[in-house]
């Protein structure tokens, strides 16, 4: 019988473990899915793991492992999919805001042959304005860099094995898992849900760290911003020139002097354009250093029992 994994990337999420895991459990019993959870605590500093652990002692099906400090979403994602022994694998946030209503569905196109099946957001749940503005933008940018839609798409979703296999293999560190099932291509269908409110505990997402989030997917999927610094390079000598011309002529007809203004745009503009280029230059340079240096995406510093110590290696 077909195994599915289920994978909870958990950070500071002490009150939803047991709910969470209660509720996928009676689930997926009731649709006869043979299942393992799989809880991947982000370095929480409250009692996450310790929930998780005490899940795991009364249910085999449940695994848990702990990071030794906070390494991001994507690396429990990762962490988590490294864990996963299924045929299957869905990744969904263990608030519940990815109703689990949809795991059925996925299940049953996945065992029509569909290989990849993703979570498309009706709606998005309840965002502040500026959040929803800055997520439109960085989402039309992203689909524009990879050429798909990504518009509305999320990180629950299913995996067959062989996906996850291709994704375990690539060996960036720098990764932005929404994109990657996209770029991997395979035969893809979408379900769409609707987004749940959170019960318990709050979003882990400040505007700082979503600024950051986009900055790094975007540098990690593309170089065309490094393509950009050169057409502006291109744009401002043409610039330059031009201003050139037009003071020589000035010049030679005499008529110089004046222009103090045009010395302190230029002045400004131009390094300007300098340092936002040395700035992008300067991400791209950092995404080099990071994936150079090879360091894994995660330590875990603790594991339940039923999880192999040689699982947990990779990441
Ligand atoms: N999460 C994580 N590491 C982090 C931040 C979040 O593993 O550094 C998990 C979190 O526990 C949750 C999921 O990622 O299961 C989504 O986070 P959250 O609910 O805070 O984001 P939102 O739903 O507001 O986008
Ligand atoms: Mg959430």
């Amino acid at each position: 019988m077909a195994l599915l994994s289920i994978v909870l990337p958990s950070y500071n999420e002490e009150q939803n473990i047991a709910n969470t895991a209660q509720t996928l459990s009676a689930l997926l019993r009731q649709e006869q899915i043979d299942y393992e959870l799989i809880f991947v605590s982000d370095g929480s500093r409250d009692n996450t793991y310790r929930e998780i652990q005490k899940v795991s002692a009364q249910d085999p099906r449940v695994k848990g492992v702990q990071f030794s400090r906070n390494f991001g979403k994507e690396a429990s994602i990762f962490a988590g999919l490294q864990l996963a022994a299924g045929d299957a694998v869905i990744v969904m946030d263990c608030d519940l805001q990815h109703p689990p209503s949809v795991i059925p569905k996925m299940w049953s196109l996945w065992n029509a042959g569909y290989e990849v099946v993703e979570g498309i957001k009706t709606n998005r749940g309840r965002e502040s304005l500026l959040h929803k503005c800055f997520a439109g933008v960085f989402y039309r940018i992203m689909s524009g860099l990879i050429k798909m839609d990504m518009n509305a798409s999320s990180d629950y979703k299913l995996l067959d094995r062989k996906v996850v296999d291709v994704l375990l293999e690539l060996p960036e560190k720098n990764t932005f898992f929404r994109a990657l099932t996209f770029w991997a291509g395979f035969k893809t269908v979408s379900v769409e849900y609707e987004v749940q409110e959170r019960v318990y505990g709050e979003s882990k997402w400040s505007f700082f760290s979503l600024m950051r989030y986009a900055i790094t997917n975007v540098t990690s999927f593309s170089t065309l911003p490094l393509q950009l610094v050169t057409v502006l390079g291109v744009v401002s000598i043409l610039f330059s020139l031009a201003l050139a011309v037009q003071t020589l002529v000035k010049y030679l007809t005499g008529t110089a002097v004046e222009g103090f203004t045009t010395v302190i745009l230029l002045i400004l503009i131009i390094g300007g354009f300098i340092m936002l280029s040395l700035g992008v230059i300067g991400h791209y340079l950092a995404r080099i250093y990071e994936e150079v240096k090879g360091r894994p995406r995660y330590i875990i510093s603790q594991m339940t029992d039923n999880v192999r110590g040689k699982e947990a290696q990779g990441g």
